[in-house]
């Protein structure tokens, strides 16, 4: 019983923080103030597991012969949770042991993870659409900050953003990706936060890497700093205090420019 009240006390508070938020662009928009929500697609916005399992299906069905442990392991694939951040994990996980094998999947898989064709794959985390939308509804330029590339994913990620029917492309977005895939992703949201300050008020930021969360948390301190649990990169340093964790986008409410 008090661990129940617990677990609902804590899913209240973050649904209240994402409120605040609207509150704060409403209040803003209203007072004739540009406001900028920035949110990350990988991991923030989007589950990539979905994206990852559909290319090992694919690769598997596609080269059985090349890839014949990973071909039995689809024989007991149950659910999600077997996709880890590391491929390597994931593959290991699925029971594929022989070296050449795997080289062969991961030289397969990033062909076509990096690439614009499979961002569709990717499935939008519970709410966020809802969330952007209202966002966006609210006055806030909705800034889509991700370390995706130029050359190979940004045609997909617009792509899978207007398909999912997230704002984008219309007044009041912007979406920013890295010139290079090889820039470093900490160091492009330092750059381009430095830029990001000079258009207006940020509001809220949404990661789900604790590095760049605690940059951008940093860099803007007066916004609402939220972290998404998903999946982030082993090794991460502590989530500086201030961060509020969600698990997702869901608030109660829905409809975009409500209440
Ligand atoms: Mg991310």
């Amino acid at each position: 019983m008090k661990a129940a009240k617990r677990t609902a006390a804590a899913e209240k508070a973050p649904a209240e923080a994402l409120e605040g938020v609207l509150a704060r662009v409403k209040k803003a928009t209203a007072a004739g103030r540009s406001t900028l929500a920035i949110f990350d697609l990988d991991g923030t916005l989007f589950d990539n597991r979905t994206r990852t399992i559909f290319i090992l299906r694919e690769i598997s069905e596609k080269f059985d012969n090349r890839a014949p442990e990973l071909s039995a392991a689809f024989e007991r694939f149950q659910d999600l949770s077997i996709v880890d951040y590391s491929l390597d994990n994931t593959l290991k996980r699925m029971g594929v042991r022989h070296p050449a094998e795997i080289a062969f999947i991961k030289q397969e898989w990033a062909k076509r993870f990096f690439s614009d064709e499979y961002q569709k794959y990717d499935m939008p985390i519970l709410g966020a659409k809802a969330y952007v939308e209202r966002v966006h509804g609210a006055g806030a330029t909705a800034i889509y900050l991700t370390g995706r590339d130029v050359g190979r994913m940004l045609v997909g990620t617009t792509e899978v953003l207007r398909l999912y029917g997230f704002p984008v492309g219309v007044a009041g977005t912007m979406t920013i990706v890295k010139k290079e895939f090889e820039q470093d992703d900490e160091l492009f949201k330092k750059e381009v936060s430095e830029y990001i300050d000079r258009l207006g008020e940020v509001v809220a930021v949404f990661e789900n890497e604790p590095a760049n969360s605690n940059i951008l948390q940093a860099r803007f301190p007066g916004a609402d700093s939220f972290f998404v649990l998903t999946q982030h990169k082993p090794g991460a340093p502590d989530l500086k205090p201030g961060i509020r964790r969600i698990k997702d986008f869901r608030t109660g409410k829905t409809r975009p420019g409500g209440n």
